[in-house]
């Protein structure tokens, strides 16, 4: 029965595995240890056979079902000092006698890929409460400031919840850019929760800082400028567009909600909300065309067409290539006006902030950096929440993103099972 030690991840050398039944919802196994020397942890002198006890301990799923090890167990006694105990047993958890060593890795990882614990449940049998146990033991990422930061924001809790559990709405994500992990999370995005973070660290910890992405609505800018002085601060074309879109949207907005009576116009501009928002040449299908088409020429919708217009504009500078940050700096600066004289409120408004803060746009491109890392990042904690159906609290939340996203993770590969040789490859070359 070594061979059947080994299946199942028990090492055949110290454990004897005397059945392996299918009992329909489970696998049974029954195990025990090989005999061995055992010494009085007192005297040291060898300690005899004294009967034995049984337990039970989870074990990592076998054949797609939980499994179940009855572990029996001996009874030693000292011949000297007649101390009796029970011998140390390596495949059981040191956190829980319910769960043997392999579970506790197991469900870790299990937890880094993204399941919850109620699949863990079904997986393994072994009980909420357990499983919460392994989770709160497993290793946090250190308390650091890296190289590269992105910081940005996450809804931790709808507003409701929030009020009514007295629990952050917003939290902030620190991100790693170059291991493409989650740093640390914050409850709350507001700049007094922000810089009680970053004053954590030591001025030198804080001086090591080179680049910084965060968003142009926050008030990050001003804090990075303050506690992070040697750190280049930008902002990514993606949060840029996000908020021209969100002008076009807008302005939208504002003529449906003008609308007093045609029920008909207000439908045609609820209708191309998302398409008059894309970027023309995305429009493949006839159906779509004539969709945002007829929003942009219907009545009264002038400004719209201005700020769409502004809009397209703006897709063409964000595409096209740039030789120096200078063309780029102009080519800007060229978008920025014609956005001004649409005349649209909305687009103004934009426009202004984006010419305030040029200089971190144009940052993001000189420095080859872009806020992708962070966005998929942030991506999959709103994954996490979901699967999870929310958390009870910001605490359990930041640990299971922790834990999840806190260390830097082996790309999901296939593993090569069978290396192909090359020789025919060579042969007709
Ligand atoms: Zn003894």
């Amino acid at each position: 029965m070594r061979i059947h030690a080994e299946l199942i991840g028990i090492n055949g050398d110290a454990y004897r595995i005397d059945d392996i039944h299918d009992e329909g919802a489970y696998t049974s196994v029954k195990a025990a240890r090989i005999a061995h020397e055992e010494r009085c942890a007192a005297c040291g002198r060898r300690a005899q056979v004294h009967g034995s006890t049984n337990s039970t301990v989870y074990h990592v799923p076998h054949a797609g079902k939980p499994c179940l090890i009855a572990l029996k167990k001996k009874r030693y006694r000292c011949p000297a000092c007649g101390r009796t105990f029970t011998e140390d047993d390596p495949l059981v958890s040191r956190l829980t006698p319910h769960v043997s060593t392999r579970l506790e890795a197991f469900v870790l990882e299990e937890l880094g890929r993204g399941r919850t614990i109620a699949e863990l449940e079904r997986m393994t049998g072994a009980s909420k409460n357990i499983l919460a146990k392994i989770e709160a033991a497993a290793q946090m990422p250190p308390h650091r400031l890296p190289r590269n930061l992105c910081i940005d924001e996450v809804r931790a809790f709808p507003k409701k919840v929030a009020v009514k559990r007295g629990e952050p709405h917003m939290a902030c994500c620190v991100y790693d850019a170059d291991e493409k992990t989650l740093v640390d999370m914050l409850a709350g995005d507001d700049s007094k929760t922000v810089r009680a973070y970053l004053e954590s660290f030591t001025k030198g910890e804080r001086n090591g800082v080179a680049t910084i992405s965060c968003d142009l609505n926050g008030s990050y800018i001003s804090l990075a400028k303050e506690l992070l002085p040697g750190a280049v601060i930008y902002a990514d074309k993606f949060h840029i567009s996000k908020l021209v879109t969100g002008a076009v949207d807008d302005t939208r907005l504002r003529l449906v909600h003008a609308i007093e009576d045609d029920k008909e116009q207000k439908k045609i501009l609820s209708r191309a909300s998302k398409l008059i928002c894309a970027r023309k040449a995305k429009l493949r299908d006839a159906r779509q065309i004539t969709c945002a088409r007829a929003a942009l020429e219907s009545e009264g919708a002038r400004e719209l067409r201005r700020a769409y217009l502004a809009l397209q504009l703006f897709y063409e500078w964000s595409d096209a290539t740039y030789e120096s940050r200078e063309d780029m700096e102009r080519a800007l600066g060229q978008w920025i006006s014609i956005a001004r004289r649409t005349g649209v409120p909305e687009m103004l408004s934009e426009a202004k902030t984006i010419k305030k803060n040029k200089v971190y746009i144009l940052n993001a491109w000189e420095h080859g950096r872009t806020s992708a890392i962070a966005e998929s990042l942030n991506r999959q904690i709103k994954d996490i929440i979901r699967t999870c159906r929310g958390f009870m609290s910001f605490e359990a939340l930041r640990h299971r993103c922790l834990v999840v996203l806190g260390h830097e993770r082996e790309p999901n590969k296939p593993i090569p099972l069978f290396v192909r040789s090359d020789k025919r490859k060579e042969g007709v070359g």
